[in-house]
């Protein structure tokens, strides 16, 4: 089924703005706020009033940012944090303690895969890692007792496509929390709709598309009144916050138990700029999905000998067959170019006009970068191959320009290789 733009146009910029009183979304940057009387703190503290305590846990531009964004992606409440992987690692360090295991399906960002395998491997956290498509193994491992799932909307920079549905049915019948990174395809995957229990976002990326403030932000669905999976004995140190605070209990499980502690909060100026970028997500997201299928065709008709474009809208993509089912509107900002070797990669990318070289994705703006030499310098050949960097592997963001333009400027950077 493909998305209702319309209905995301309308609500996203009716959300951030006001009808009376300022329209632009209000800067709160106060650290600290007062309390009218004793009562009134107490009941602040015991999150009985809402209103704002002290800014590490919450901020009234914040909150503007997390209402509009719970509604976006249809979940019951939301936090902002000072990155993409402040939101990731507010849920893993919210709910993961010595002793669990995570499983993480696909592949995944930089920083995720080295949270998982490196920092939080450090504090007792194991894991397996399982390939998309591979559910007997997804299944065996939920079976004996995996604490959370974790798996991004789409494979980055791998551009694997999974069966969020199916994946989410698994995580619900072994009564296991799933998270999904939908920083690739907001609006486009609602991953809370498929069945996931949290949704994290780096509104670094696509919800900005200005690049101008980093951020991040993790959307909860509301915990069932009973047999919610969180009353699974695993779940069994956050039962006393759930069964205190019922429905909304995701949010004080982060606050109270990484939030508080670990500071990973947005700040205000920064909710306000992603606030910015929000009003023309809708619009954005539409075009930039449309233009990337756009010059991964023109190019996988008209690229040289020996540079590959992949993208999963292309009839030889191992994904096309769901890219057509599950993805219709895209799936996100990128699509990949293998030069082959890395000599010829760096050739490439030195002959282009247009993209921007920038670790960064779903700017208005196109960008490119060398996978191996970068973000992927510091990991091992057989985790590379895992997570789908070839030596060669060029990793694109289509932004906001002409895509004719851009597709030019890719073949006329390719010819340059030869
Ligand atoms: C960039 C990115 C992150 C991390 O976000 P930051 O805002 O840079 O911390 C996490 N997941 C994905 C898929 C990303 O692209």
């Amino acid at each position: 089924m493909t998305k209702d733009f319309d209905y995301f146009n309308t609500l996203l910029v009716q959300g951030v703005g006001s009808k009376t009183g300022p329209i632009a979304p209000t800067i709160v940057p106060s650290a600290a706020y007062g309390y009218a009387d004793a009562e009134e703190a107490e009941g602040i503290f015991a999150g009985e009033v809402n209103k704002p305590l002290y800014a590490r846990v919450g901020n009234p531009t914040n909150a503007k940012l997390e209402s509009v964004v719970a509604r976006m992606e249809g979940g019951w409440g939301a936090i902002a944090t000072a990155s993409g992987m402040g939101a990731i690692s507010m849920v893993t360090t919210a709910f993961l303690k010595a002793g669990d295991e995570v499983l993480c399906i696909g592949g995944f960002f930089g920083g995720t895969y080295t949270l998982v395998n490196e920092t939080m491997k450090r504090f007792g956290v194991s894991n397996t890692f399982c390939e998309v498509d591979d559910f007997d193994h997804i299944g065996s491992t939920l079976k004996r007792g995996v604490k959370m799932v974790i798996m991004e909307s789409v494979g980055n920079p791998s551009l694997r496509l999974p069966d969020i549905k199916r994946i989410a049915a698994l995580c619900n019948t072994y009564e296991t929390l799933l998270m999904v990174d939908n920083t690739a395809t907001p609006l486009i995957v609602q991953p809370l709709a498929l069945g996931a229990d949290i949704v994290v976002h780096s509104s670094t990326k696509n919800m900005s598309g200005h690049s101008a403030a980093l951020g991040g932000v993790a959307v909860f669905r509301p915990v069932k009144e009973k047999n919610d999976k969180l009353f699974n004995e695993k779940y069994a140190d956050v039962h006393k916050i759930v069964n205190k605070m019922g429905k909304k209990a995701f949010i004080p499980i982060c606050k109270k138990r990484a939030i508080r502690d670990m500071g990973m909060t947005a700040n205000a100026f920064g909710s306000f700029l992603t606030m910015l970028g929000l009003e023309t997500l809708a619009l954005r997201v539409e075009r930039v999905n449309r233009s990337v299928a756009k010059v991964a065709q023109i190019l996988d008709e008209n690229l040289p000998e020996g540079i590959e474009v992949n993208h999963p809208s292309l009839p030889k993509s191992e994904d096309h067959a769901r890219y057509r089912s599950d993805f219709p509107d895209g799936c996100g900002p990128l699509l990949t170019i293998d030069c082959g070797t890395p000599e010829r990669a760096f050739a490439f990318l030195n002959a282009l006009n247009m993209a921007t070289l920038t670790a960064n994705i779903g700017d208005n703006r196109t960008l490119a970068l060398h996978m191996q030499s970068t973000i992927y310098s510091d990991f091992d050949a057989q985790t590379r191959k895992f997570l789908g960097v070839t030596e060669g592997l060029i990793r694109i963001s289509i932004g906001l320009e002409d895509p004719e333009a851009i597709a030019k400027d890719f073949l006329q950077a390719a010819a340059k290789t030869a």
